[in-house]
Order: structure tokens, then C-alpha cells, then sequence
């Protein structure tokens, strides 16, 4: 064991630190939510990788519960499913909390709002569920999966009341800092709004956490470097990566499947990811540092099938230049 090997903070460590215990995220997802990508909003059809009912009927939940046929967005007026949202919540994070604690004897957890913008409802539902999920048995804080396009001044004041006795996360997709970029996949957002809004939210002294992908469209190592900069400079905590891959049903398989579109190499990735830990600050922690998609829905490439074995790949590698993941 090489003793001059340096500790990479993974949030599993910051929380540690913090905690005095390991505290554990319990994903949620919860039906009536969208995104203003997907509606119509600011575009249709999501991100052009985005894996939504728009492109995918039998993903809609409609086929199997006709009581969530409605979206949200927040100028619902009246949000009739709120309690049976409520309920979901309940039962979804129970759910989970039984099997943490029976697999790790687990006894913190943060409720983590991950799937689709679950900041995009109207306000009161938003404080329903949020307020519901800090009072469950053993959760000390939220994460809150959004885009920046979809916060607003008094949703930030809130969290960041909620934030004076509660550990409150913010993660934000960014994906990359380049808006030709961001206008290749549909992304319905500009990195100038990306900025104003993280900039408020770290004023508000909330936690951030930003989600990067690389391998976007025709974007070199060199901009993904660039993206990584550009993030750091907004004093983020946490930070993921994420391999672009290919799912069926999505804007970006017919691209693939006409070559207008070529996947990172697992190479190149695996490269990217060390080159950009290795310039966190020491206060940055890594959520995390690669995806899988162990399921016959990916296409490409194919090497993000076994997210087991790229995590090894990169701890080892990572190995070699002295860091410990
Ligand atoms: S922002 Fe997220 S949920 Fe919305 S279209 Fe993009 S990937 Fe899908």
C-alpha cells in the first residue's frame, strides 16, 4: 500500500466527515413531474439523449396508472394529486430506507428528488413534498435533480430557510459550457442563465452539485476540460460525470444510426475523468464518475454496459497517479 497516496473526497467521505456516520441518498421519483424541455416549454422532445414518454410511449406511466395522466408545470392551478404524490413519496422512500437498513444498517438519509426537474411544479406542491420528505424517520436533508432554467427566487429563499437546520442540495444538469453545444442536444437552456442561476443558488449558501457529460457532440477533450473549468469557477461542492450513451427511443439513435453521431471512446472518457479529478479543488467532492446501463435499451457505446468494470478501471488508473478513489 503506497502511504503517499492522496484520498479523493467522494461524497460518501464528506458526508462522513460531516455526519460522524455514513448517510445514505434514497432516489425518488415521483409521477406528475416533467420538464419544460420535454412539454413544450422551452422545447419538445427533451435532450436529444433524454429517454422520455415523448419518444418512448410505453415508458408513460399512463399505461399503468391512469390517475397520472396529468403533468405538471408550475402554473398548474390546482394540483389535484398532491396527496396521492404525497403517498408515493412515503411509500417509495420507506421502501428504500428498509432495504438500506437491513443490507448496511443504515441510519441517515437524504430523500433525493432525482428523476425529471423537481423543481418545476407549482410552489405549494413543491413545499408539500419537500416539507413531507425532511420529516420522514432519519432524514437529515433533500437533493433536489434540476435544471437552472427551472428555479426561481422564491424557491431558492425557501431551500435556503430549509438549508438553516437541514443538509440541502441543489443538482443541477449542466452537461456542457459551450451553447453550440447545448443547441446540438435540445437542451432549451444557454450556459449564460446556467451561470446567473448557480451564482444565486451558492449566494443562498446551498449546496450545488453539477452534472457534466462528455462526450457531447463533436466536442474535444480540450472543451470538456473547458466545461470543467468554467463549472469549478462557480464554487460548486460536488460534482458527477457522465458518459454520453445512446438509448433507444431517443432523438440521438437516429443520429447514431445514420453516423452523425460517434461515442466517446471508453479511452478518451476514462482520460477525461482523471484529467478533471485531478484538478478538483480539495473542497470538491466526486458524486460520481461514470454510468452504466446494464439493459437492452443501449446502443452505444457498448463498454458503458458494465459500469462495475469502468469503475475499476478508472480507480486503477487513478492508482497509478497517486489517488485514492
Ligand atoms: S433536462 Fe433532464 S428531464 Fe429534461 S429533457 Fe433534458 S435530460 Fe430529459
Amino acid at each position: 500500500m503506497n502511504n503517499n497516496l492522496k484520498e479523493i473526497l467522494t461524497i460518501g467521505k464528506y458526508f462522513r466527515n460531516k455526519f460522524g456516520q455514513k448517510v445514505y441518498k434514497v432516489p425518488i421519483s415521483i409521477s406528475g413531474f416533467t420538464c419544460p424541455n420535454i412539454d413544450g416549454t422551452v422545447a419538445h422532445g427533451g435532450c436529444t439523449f433524454c429517454e422520455n414518454d415523448s419518444f418512448s410511449p410505453n415508458l408513460s406511466e399512463n399505461n399503468n396508472n391512469n390517475k397520472f395522466k396529468f403533468k405538471l408545470n408550475p402554473l398548474t392551478k390546482d394540483n389535484i394529486y398532491l396527496n396521492k404524490q404525497l403517498k408515493q413519496l412515503q411509500m417509495q422512500f420507506y421502501a428504500s430506507k428498509k432495504v438500506l437498513e437491513n443490507k448496511f444498517k443504515a441510519e441517515k438519509f437524504i430523500v433525493y428528488f432525482q428523476s425529471f426537474t423537481n423543481t418545476y411544479a407549482p410552489f405549494d406542491t413543491l413545499k408539500a413534498l419537500y416539507s413531507k420528505a425532511l420529516g420522514f424517520d432519519d432524514v437529515i436533508g433533500l437533493s433536489i435533480g434540476t435544471r437552472t432554467d427551472c428555479v426561481t427566487d422564491e424557491i431558492l429563499d425557501y431551500l435556503q430557510d430549509l438549508g438553516k437546520t437541514k443538509e440541502i442540495w441543489i443538482e443541477y444538469g449542466i452537461q456542457s459550457f459551450y451553447d453550440k453545444t447545448l443547441e446540438k442536444i435540445n437542451r432549451g437552456d444557454s450556459t449564460a442563465n446556467m451561470r446567473k442561476w448557480i451564482i444565486k443558488t451558492k449566494s443562498k449558501g446551498l449546496n450545488v452539485c453539477a452534472h457534466l457529460i462528455y462526450g457531447l457532440p463533436d466536442e474535444t477533450q480540450e472543451m470538456m476540460l473547458e466545461t470543467l473549468k468554467q463549472t469549478l469557477k462557480l464554487n460548486i461542492d460536488s460534482i458527477k460525470f457522465h458518459p454520453l450513451y445512446v438509448v433507444k427511443n431517443t432523438i440521438l439513435t437516429s443520429k447514431f444510426l445514420k453516423g452523425k453521431f460517434i461515442p466517446i471512446s471508453e479511452k478518451l472518457y476514462i482520460d477525461t475523468v482523471i484529467k478533471s479529478i485531478k484538478t478538483l479543488p480539495s473542497n470538491v467532492s466526486v458524486q460520481r464518475v461514470t454510468a452504466g446501463i446494464d439493459d437492452n435499451s443501449l446502443l452505444a457505446p457498448l463498454w458503458c454496459k458494465n459500469k462495475h468494470n469502468l469503475i475499476q478501471k478508472i480507480k486503477k488508473t487513478l492508482l497509478q497517479e497517486g489517488l485514492k478513489y
